[in-house]
């Protein structure tokens, strides 16, 4: 039977220290090419948190956030066994979500640059359920690709609570597994 498996993209799949390493740099970049005060960022990130993304949608400067955003995704890695884990599960027939926390922008240049949105069937992201991964993510996610079973990989914990509330199986990167190569799969 064919079943259906779900992957969190950002420490799953892709390189997170990404988002850690542009934080001082978006910061930088808004008071040099924006000319915005060291003051409004600080207001700033007192009302919509440390979320780079946020910070610079507050200040209208995304553009400016992409830019920077593209050249580190540029120079990222795949996480080592993300490639045979996709090919693998796609050889088996199985269906693979990509389920983000991230804006579809994001997304699209992450599959791009690694060139990896072949593998997948649906790809779930922040505007796709209106919020990050709530409830109502999950819900929403759960209604529109009809899930009955699915396995969630992720690196994140409350990723694996999501799943494991709604009697999902769930393989937890870090603690149920080392790395993507270690999964096993029933026929191995
Ligand atoms: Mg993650």
């Amino acid at each position: 039977m064919n079943n259906t498996w779900i992957f969190d993209l950002d420490g799953t799949l892709v390189d997170k220290g990404i988002y850690a390493k542009i934080f001082p740099v978006i910061i930088q970049a808004l008071k040099d090419q924006k000319e915005v005060s060291q003051e409004k960022i600080d207001e700033t990130i007192a009302e919509v948190g440390e979320d780079t993304w946020s910070i610079c949608h507050r200040l209208d400067a995304l553009d400016m956030y992409y830019e920077i955003l593209l050249g580190y995704i540029e120079d990222g890695e795949l996480i080592p066994g993300t490639l045979e884990v996709l090919q693998k599960l796609k050889t088996k027939g199985t269906k693979i979500i990509l389920a983000s926390n991230s804006h579809r922008r994001t997304i699209e240049m992450h599959l791009l640059k690694h060139d990896i949105a072949k593998y997948f069937d649906i790809i779930w992201g922040n505007e796709d359920a209106g919020d990050k991964k709530t409830d109502s993510y999950w819900d929403q996610l759960k209604m529109t690709a009809n899930l009955k079973e699915p396995t969630v990989v992720s690196d994140d914990l409350r990723d694996i609570e999501q799943a494991k509330k709604r009697g999902w199986k769930t393989i937890h990167l870090g603690t149920d597994v080392i790395t993507l190569k270690d999964i096993k799969f029933e026929e191995d």
